[in-house]
């Protein structure tokens, strides 16, 4: 009696389902560390007071009107991103070479990147790190690349794999494109060495792959967006290509705004203009342009010099109690006496850390303590405070004893 009586239940979002099973739980001790969201010591979310002010200025301002973006968005904000990301002196950008457009979040910000490649670039191959964000490769599958993996971490050490790394990039059809997570690698929290970047760079160049940034955590790893953007400043120094997402989900806290930006760095200012004439006839038909709130918050926040400075502010005390959870979770196994090597959590960087633990394990914590996390062991570090880390603990210490 339906025209979609054939639809089968689909299952549900390896990481967003975290989330359904938590809200389901009634017990009084459970624990969201599944789904990366900041969250206060007191384990609420958080609205940046930097953000609310941009907030006010906004609705006072009555010269503003609801009229539609461009389709690449708003002027201001996309200029205000690439130097954000590329650095306030950089030359692509003196040079008129960089391209940006105002993208759904980072989500958006990588399926518009991948439907332009599909169109416009001759390699359709995509290769992402293994593990990768779950998410990425049906964003770049779906827009018509073809997807391999090339190896990321060792399980071993719980850290880079970087002979993998090279091996498999060297192995790489020339002109392939790479997806790199420019810091705070999810889900592993582990990133290559500013050494081992630079030999990145080395091969990516001489092989004529084309770098593709995944920036969805600029400011969260050290709390210093400079410092969490060498990765693509050393790329764009050497005066090659690529292509970086951008989001400011995490750093300013505007998750469900869905605030990003993609920015194509090309060769010249003639092919950049041309490049931004196809990324119109891309987003076109997909969502016309983009919704003018969140981007508007960034673009007051970005460009005073005042407001800037405390959003900086407020980012690094958000990364530095994510860095001081890392060191009270180690301690507490420390105390507890728990088996094993634990080093890895306060090695590890940004939102996340890899735990090692697998699957049964995650599943024993979730049965006996109510501790929500996806199957790969991975934990958000942001959704842990003072009172739950020893809770934590117990668990990990049953599960691995
Ligand atoms: N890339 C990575 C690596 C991420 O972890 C995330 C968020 N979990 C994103 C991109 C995109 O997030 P959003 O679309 O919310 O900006």
């Amino acid at each position: 009696n339906s025209v979609f009586h054939h639809v089968v239940q689909a299952p549900e979002d390896p990481i967003l389902g975290v989330t359904v099973a938590y809200n389901k739980d009634p017990s009084p001790v459970k624990l969201n560390l599944g789904v990366g969201a900041y969250r206060t010591e007191e384990g609420k979310p958080l609205v940046l007071n930097v953000v609310r002010k941009a907030e006010q200025l906004l609705v006072k301002d009555s010269s503003r009107v609801k009229e539609y973006l461009p389709i690449v968005g708003l002027a201001d904000f996309n200029k205000l991103s690439a130097k954000l990301i590329l650095g306030a002196d950089s030359p692509a950008i003196r040079e008129n070479r960089v391209t940006t457009v105002q993208c759904l979040s980072g989500t958006g910000s990588l399926r518009v990147g991948g439907e332009f490649l599909a169109r416009h670039y001759h390699q359709h191959t995509i290769y992402i790190p293994a593990p990768t964000w779950g998410n990425h490769p049906k964003v770049f599958g779906l827009a018509g690349l073809s997807v391999k993996t090339y190896r990321y971490y060792d399980p071993a050490t719980r850290g880079l794999d970087f002979q993998g790394l090279v091996e498999d990039l060297r192995s790489a059809p020339s002109g392939a494109i790479v997806l790199l997570h420019a810091c705070a690698h999810n889900p592993t929290g582990v990133d290559p060495t500013s050494q081992q970047w630079e030999q990145i760079r080395q091969l990516i160049r001489s092989k004529a792959l084309l770098p593709f940034f995944d920036s969805a955590y600029q400011g969260f790893a050290t709390g210093n967006l400079d410092s969490d953007a060498q990765s693509v400043r050393m790329f764009v120094a050497d005066g090659g290509e690529c292509l970086v997402a951008q989001s400011y989900a995490k750093n300013m806290g505007l998750y469900g705004e869905r605030v990003g930006a993609l920015s194509i760095v090309c060769g010249n200012a003639d092919v950049a203009g041309r490049v931004e004439s196809q990324l119109k006839l891309v987003i076109r038909p997909m969502y016309s342009n983009p919704p003018i709130h969140g981007a508007s918050i960034v673009g007051t926040i970005l460009k005073d010099s005042s407001l800037s400075q405390e959003w900086t502010i407020e980012l690094k005390a958000m990364a530095d109690r994510i860095i001081s959870m890392r060191h009270q979770l180690l301690d507490a196994l420390h105390a507890r006496g728990t088996p094993g090597d634990w080093s890895h959590i306060i090695k590890q960087i940004g939102m996340f850390t890899f735990t090692g633990l697998n699957s049964e394990q995650v599943a024993f914590m979730t049965k006996e303590y109510h501790i929500y996390m996806t199957s790969d062991g991975r934990i958000s570090m942001a959704g842990l405070s003072t009172k739950t880390v020893p809770h934590l603990a117990d668990a990990i210490h049953a599960a691995v004893t």
